[in-house]
């Protein structure tokens, strides 16, 4: 392969910079030009490609968002939108594509490979809600953040004895509350992977004020419900206490990557340019046990493949996304670490 190119799309995420640039110097590496696509799939179909050179990703290493811009563009989805876009691949003269995404995106990577033109995805989310990773790039800034926001809200909760309700992101997953809950001593984690019952947050809540404790945090997952529901809720069952909703909001996707999602999007984008020099696509690379693994992105389940199709030709999430409980299991009791 001597032309590659690279693309962001669906969700940003810190770290997606530093995927880019890696792409780019592995593959001069491996004497391979590269070319960007602005704005995901929307810019492929409507030939926003350039070559990337050392000028353009120079100092992006450090850099939140990305450079080359993302989008949604469900056209993609649509047999007409694909051809678009392959037309304008072949009018630049690339062979390759490399596609840092969410799940959706690695539909677009399948369909790409499937008409002839290697994809490979890498995991760009923060929400880490993507089978076949570990880790997905930008998680880790984003929980560094969520912590940082809410070592804030614990001094001005502990001043007025107030009970806080942090709603985070992470769409259907629980990760991020979860890592955030426990890096950050919070009092309740509430995760779409566990249920719980209100009533028993309220006992908690009282019980914590009898005992002497001054505040109440609450990480609350917004795949669960939304903070001002869970309030709404929590009043309904007998919470009395003085109680605030606080949405994080968009600043957990932004703000310069941590060392762990660098070096993470740094390996897993000299890794992608590996696979398509070796003519491989349609794969997805993750990590796992700290080692960089690729899984097919469309195939049977058995064969490690992330979506499987159905006879109805649905497309399955094969071992859907489930937060690491083990933390849970652990038995932690988050108070003793007050
Ligand atoms: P994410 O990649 O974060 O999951 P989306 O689900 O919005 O975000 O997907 C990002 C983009 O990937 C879409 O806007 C569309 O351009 C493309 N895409 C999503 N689903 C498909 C599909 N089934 N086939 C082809 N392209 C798709």
């Amino acid at each position: 392969m001597k032309r590659i190119a690279v693309l962001t799309s669906g969700g940003d995420a810190p770290g997606m910079n530093a995927a880019i640039r890696a792409v780019f110097k592995k593959a001069v590496a491996e004497g391979i030009e590269v070319y960007g696509i602005n704005h995901g799939y929307a810019g492929m179909v409507a030939g926003d490609i350039f070559p990337l050179d050392f000028k353009a990703v120079g100092d992006t290493v450090r850099r939140g968002g990305t450079f080359l811009y993302s989008a949604r563009y469900p056209e993609f989805a649509e047999l007409e939108g694909q051809l678009k876009g392959i037309e304008q691949l072949k009018k630049k003269g690339i062979e390759g594509v490399v596609v840092i995404g969410g799940d959706g995106s690695y539909h677009g990577a399948m369909r790409l490979t499937e008409h002839g033109y290697p994809a490979v995805g890498l995991p760009g989310t923060i929400d880490n809600d993507i089978v076949g990773t570990d880790y997905t790039i930008g998680f880790d800034t984003a929980v560094t953040t969520v912590v940082e926001a809410v070592d804030k809200i614990r001094d001005t909760s502990t001043s007025h004895h107030r009970t806080f309700i942090v709603e985070v992101m992470g769409r259907g997953a629980g990760d991020i509350a979860l890592w955030s809950g426990i890096a950050s001593g919070a009092d309740e984690i509430i995760i779409p992977e566990k249920d719980f019952k209100f009533e028993d947050v309220v006992k908690n809540i009282q019980e914590g004020y009898e005992n002497g404790r001054n505040h109440h945090i609450i990480i609350l997952a917004e795949g669960v419900m939304s903070g001002a529901e869970f309030a709404e809720k929590l009043k309904e069952a007998g919470d009395r206490s003085d109680l605030r909703v606080s949405v994080l909001g968009h600043i957990q996707r932004g703000g310069s990557p941590t060392v762990r999602d660098r070096v993470l999007a740094s390996r897993m984008g000299a890794r992608a340019v590996e696979l398509l020099r070796d003519g491989i696509g349609g794969v997805a690379v993750g990590i796992h046990n700290e080692e960089l693994v690729e899984s097919p992105i469309l195939g049977k389940e058995e064969e490690g493949a992330l979506f499987s199709l159905t006879e109805k030709g649905e497309i399955v999430v094969n071992n859907p996304h489930k937060a690491d409980l083990n933390l849970y299991n652990l038995n932690v009791d988050l108070n003793k670490f007050e």
